[in-house]
């Protein structure tokens, strides 16, 4: 007889917040987590004093209120606007693209100014219905723009010319013709005041969880456990490749402590241009105001994810999309099993999303 109701593969937000709301229905949930700690790639651990997001800068931002009410029961969160800079061979841009960003690129004062100038650059090179990502982003903010802030960032970070890449990357970027450095278009946003680690812990407090086990190791004992499964990994693992892998970006964060007490003087530097190999460096103390002596950066690396490694982001393109449908059929015939958040449903899914599809998985 499975002992459980639920068996939730995965301490992400996702696996989580779907462990939170069965817990509190009455269930009886046992989280399985391959790692050997919670909160998936949101996960922060303290070093001198100072929330390190491990697996990259996390800000939590979204414009669904429910979301925001939902994650505000477990942690406080402070008052952080993501706001980053790109460092481009020396030059300093704001970001994401706004009249800030025009008048250091061009000496645009206005916003008529700055739309003039954009329609002058994107004159040559203007695509009726881009079909992929050089052409959305020239189309977007003309070719000045395009070469020194989107090209060689975007080429690192997906290990392919932009011109193979689809549009929808860029399109999560905001333009603006204010001068507004707010990086998100988002009514809510901020980082939980003890970390987010500490918030995935009251999220899940009441579930039986077990670290270090890869659910697929064991899959069938491990199906046994309970009723249902849902499955926040990789959805393409779950069925051992047998359509062929996915393609994902894998990425390496190299982590230093520093004798100094302000780095980089911001919490998210890109580095746009082609040459310097990392594409960000991140301070992680400028997250919440911090003032220690001490301080903790990351540079991160992208890479071409190979099985084995650890996949972070999904590469949604007409290939992948159509493999993941193959998939997606064989897994709408597991029977019990549901597959959710950024890797079980292949999805580029922010902090938010997967947070409001675990949250309607019950219902
Ligand atoms: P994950 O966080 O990946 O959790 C999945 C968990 O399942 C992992 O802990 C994994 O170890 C475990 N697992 C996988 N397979 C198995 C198995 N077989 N057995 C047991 N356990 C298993 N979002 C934002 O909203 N704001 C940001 O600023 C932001 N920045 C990001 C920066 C980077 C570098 C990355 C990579 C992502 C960023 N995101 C951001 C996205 C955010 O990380 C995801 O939306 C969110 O973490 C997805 O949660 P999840 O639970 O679906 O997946
Ligand atoms: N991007 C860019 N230059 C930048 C920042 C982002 O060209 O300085 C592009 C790049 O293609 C990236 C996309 O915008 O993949 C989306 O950026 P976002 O910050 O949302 O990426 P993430 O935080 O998910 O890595």
């Amino acid at each position: 007889m499975p002992r459980y109701d639920y068996l939730v593969v995965g301490s992400g937000l996702s696996g989580a917040t779907f462990a939170q709301q069965a817990t509190a229905a009455g269930k009886k949930c046992l989280i399985l987590e391959k790692r050997n700690h919670i909160a998936g790639n949101a996960y922060t651990k303290e070093i001198e004093g100072i929330h390190v997001h491990q697996y990259g800068a996390h800000i939590f931002h979204t414009n669904n209120k429910t979301v925001w009410d939902y994650v505000r029961r477990f942690a406080g969160f402070n008052h952080y606007i993501n706001s980053p800079i790109a460092n481009y061979k020396g030059e300093i841009y704001n970001l994401p693209f706004n009249m800030n960003t025009f008048n250091k690129m061009w000496g645009c004062v206005t916003p008529e100014d700055a739309r003039a100038e954009i329609e002058r650059q994107r004159k040559d090179c203007y695509t009726p219905n881009p079909e992929n990502l050089e052409q959305a982003a020239l189309n977007m903010v003309g070719r000045d723009i395009y070469e020194k802030l989107i090209r060689g960032y975007t080429e690192k970070q997906w290990g392919r010319p932009c011109a193979a890449l689809p549009p929808s990357i860029i399109k999560r970027l905001p333009l603006r013709f204010t001068y507004d450095n707010n990086y998100f278009n988002a009514v809510y946003q901020g980082i939980p005041t003890d970390g987010y680690t500490a918030m995935v812990e009251r999220m899940i407090e009441g579930a039986e969880l077990k670290l270090n086990t890869d659910y697929l190791t064991e899959k069938e004992s491990n199906r046994r456990l309970a009723d249902r499964v849902i499955y926040t990994g990789p959805i393409d693992a779950y069925f051992d490749y047998c359509r062929g892998p996915l393609e994902y970006r894998h990425t390496r964060f190299d982590i230093q402590v520093l004798d100094s007490g302000n780095f980089q003087g911001n919490a998210v530097v890109n580095y746009t241009d082609r040459e310097t190999p990392c594409i960000r460096i991140i301070e992680h103390k400028h997250f919440a105001f911090g003032t220690q002596a001490k301080t903790v950066i990351s540079r991160e690396y992208s890479d071409e994810w190979k099985p084995g490694m650890e996949p972070y982001y999904p590469l949604e393109n007409e290939k992948n999309n159509a493999l993941y449908r193959e998939y997606e059929a064989l897994a709408r015939a597991e029977k019990d099993v549901v597959f959710r958040g950024r890797l079980g449903t292949y999805r580029y899914y922010d902090m938010d999303q997967v947070i409001a599809q675990a949250l309607h998985t019950l219902r």
